[in-house]
């Protein structure tokens, strides 16, 4: 029932463009059933090996996006049902998706993940290597992936106006990009989906241009212990 009020709560609030991951990391199948059947049908997870548990447990209309920094060896596990991966830092990582989703006859979604936090911890690509590798002709060669848009994660701080200003230099960049690329000879690049703003800050971010969120603690509760 709180699960169902809070994903309620949150959908009044934001616009029907915004697409609303519900981050169901560490929390059980009942949950996730709950929201299921509230009519929620979008769930991220960050590890493969419990999202590949979910997937296999729940009904099969649900889109699973994985949000969480990828293991290469483990792409091969969740190749053949993932709607979108948000973690995307590398042309390696890419390369390895690009080789499963052939052996499954589709085209994977990505995004690319841009640093944008001033933290030192965080994962990503700075802006540039991102527009290395979308100019590369090993990047170019790969057919079964597709970079839909773009996902960062802020500062965490209290500090709101640096929150803002580290979205909005994401959705400066993604803007510029997509411009660049929007006559891109290849289709494996389409910008459209900027992927930023979780629980804490989420409005922050869809003040400066999100069009996904990630939202886990303020649908699900706070998690038991760290993910
Ligand atoms: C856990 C996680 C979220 C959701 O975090 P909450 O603060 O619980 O909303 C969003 N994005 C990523 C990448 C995460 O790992």
């Amino acid at each position: 029932m709180l699960i169902k009020n809070n994903l309620q709560n949150i959908l009044e609030t934001v616009s029907k463009e915004i697409t609303l991951v519900a981050v169901s990391k560490t929390k059980p199948i009942a949950d996730i059933k709950e929201a299921y059947d509230a009519g929620h049908k979008i769930f991220g997870e960050n590890k493969i090996q419990e999202m590949v548990q979910k997937y296999e447990a729940l009904p099969k209309d649900i889109e699973w996006h994985m949000i969480g920094h990828l293991q290469r060896n483990k792409v091969k596990y969740m190749a053949h049902f993932v709607s979108l991966i948000h973690g995307v830092d590398s042309l390696k990582t890419l390369v390895e998706i690009n080789k499963q989703a052939i052996k499954h006859n589709r085209v994977i979604p990505c995004l690319l993940q841009a640093r944008i936090a001033q933290e030192e911890t965080k994962f990503g690509l700075d802006f540039d290597a991102i527009e290395q590798i979308i100019r590369s002709d090993e990047f170019k060669a790969l057919e079964n992936i597709k970079i839909v848009g773009l996902m960062g994660m802020a500062s965490f701080t209290d500090d709101e106006d640096q929150i803002s200003n580290e979205y909005q230099s994401l959705k400066m960049f993604f803007d510029k990009l997509k411009d660049s690329s929007s006559d891109s000879k290849t289709l494996n690049i389409k910008l459209d989906t900027l992927s930023m703003g979780m629980s804490g800050d989420y409005k922050i971010a869809l003040v400066n241009g999100s069009n996904m969120i990630r939202v886990g603690s303020a649908i699900f509760g706070e998690r038991n212990y760290i993910a």
